[in-house]
């Protein structure tokens, strides 16, 4: 090979590695068959096929059935050139193109769709945007999605796959609804990454920050990021977000109630009741960073995360939207009065909307969210 030409493939290589994504669909479901339905011609290993099929679990291997006979083999390697839908019982009937490799992993099916990345982040900007009118506001939710995926691509990279279609990565629940809006801004966006001093940024967002986004350190104690600061989202008293339905937010635990729900956590033992609760430290933000219980015996304290997560977990995760609350107490009960929804890091994907309407182009809404950042095509 002629050196020049060697040169120019390996200049070529890494960026067409990087076009299309490998996605573990199904990631969070144990199943050992699925249905694949067809509305045009799909290859299977070379072979033609339409209409309806099983594919299951054989042993170690994976087997098709129905009018194309395949398997039992190791890999099935099916190209869709229209669309399949994947279906089967207690599970979500999805669409997907582009190539679908089926294996066998401890009698389940390991499904992975590979798939264009363009494609993929406006099926993930159409999930994550679908509270979202405005163009720019999608367009700033496509660059962050962009470089979040980027930035995630070796999540999973000793399973044989990039991102899982779980929100452990990224939700992505196949390009069945692509809304045409989260299509055009991808498009428009085509290639452009954040980046912070040359590196791709970590590209949080949230739905709602109300009034404030959180500093990245008090809600996770990772390393921190420059860019991911408490930023004040908006003129005094008028947050971009603020045109966000559910803004404020509101709720009642009865002492009760509450005793049940931090027993269940392990912040109190079976004999201790719930008798206050308070915040004792707040952040910089001003969202609450620390709360205390007083039990019949002692305080105890509990980070406002844990509380948000325990509460979540069995409450439901309406019940506390966001750390940005303050507690009023009454006779058997406390209120607390928040707002916003979300952890409150990075962009405010509402205030992004608020920006949008305001007239600011997507490049400022991101500059305004991770300051110090630009966007740049890579
Ligand atoms: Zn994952
Ligand atoms: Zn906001």
């Amino acid at each position: 090979m002629k050196p020049l030409l060697l040169l120019l493939l390996l200049q070529v290589l890494p960026a067409a590695a990087a076009e299309t994504v490998d996605i573990r669909l199904f990631s969070l479901h144990k199943k050992s068959a699925v249905y694949l339905e067809t509305d045009g011609p799909v290859s299977v290993d070379g072979r033609r096929f339409s209409g309806r099929t099983r594919i299951s679990v054989r042993g170690s291997q994976v087997a098709m059935d129905g009018d194309l006979k395949a398997g039992p083999v190791k890999a099935l390697k099916v190209l869709v050139s229209g669309h399949a839908w994947l279906s089967g019982p207690g599970l979500p009937r999805r669409r997907y193109s582009g190539l679908l490799t089926i294996t066998a992993k401890e009698r389940f099916l390991k499904i992975i769709n590979s798939v264009p990345l363009e494609p993929y982040i406006a099926g993930v900007v159409t999930g994550e945007a679908s509270d979202l009118s405005h163009p720019e506001a999608y367009k700033a939710q496509a660059v962050a999605a962009r470089t979040y995926i980027l930035k995630h691509l070796r999540n999973h990279s000793g399973e044989g796959y990039h991102l899982c279609d779980s929100t452990h990565c990224q939700l992505y629940t196949g390009d069945g609804h692509v809304s045409h809006k989260a299509r055009a801004a991808a498009e428009a966006t085509r290639g452009e990454l954040l980046y912070y001093k040359g590196k791709p940024a970590a590209t949080y967002y949230h739905s709602i920050c109300g009034g404030r986004t959180a500093l990245m350190t008090s809600v996770w104690p990772y390393e921190g990021k420059p860019y991911l600061v408490s930023v004040k989202d908006g003129p005094p008293g008028r947050p971009y977000c603020a045109i966000a339905p559910r803004f404020y937010w509101k709720t009642k635990f009865y002492y009760t109630g509450l005793t049940r729900l931090a027993r269940q956590a392990g912040w109190i033992l079976r004999d201790e009741e719930a008798r206050s609760l308070r915040v004792v430290r707040w952040g910089v933000s001003g969202r609450a960073e620390t709360l205390e219980i007083r039990t019949q015996r002692r305080p105890v304290l509990v980070p406002v995360t844990e509380f948000y997560h325990g509460i979540g977990r069995r409450a439901g995760w309406q019940a506390v939207r966001s750390a940005y609350f303050s507690i009023v107490a009454g006779k058997d009960y406390v209120l607390l009065d928040g707002k916003g929804n979300g952890h409150g890091v990075g962009m405010c994907q509402w205030g992004a909307e608020g920006m949008a309407r305001k007239g600011f182009k997507y490049q400022d809404i991101l500059k305004h969210y991770y300051p110090g950042t630009e966007v740049k095509r890579d």
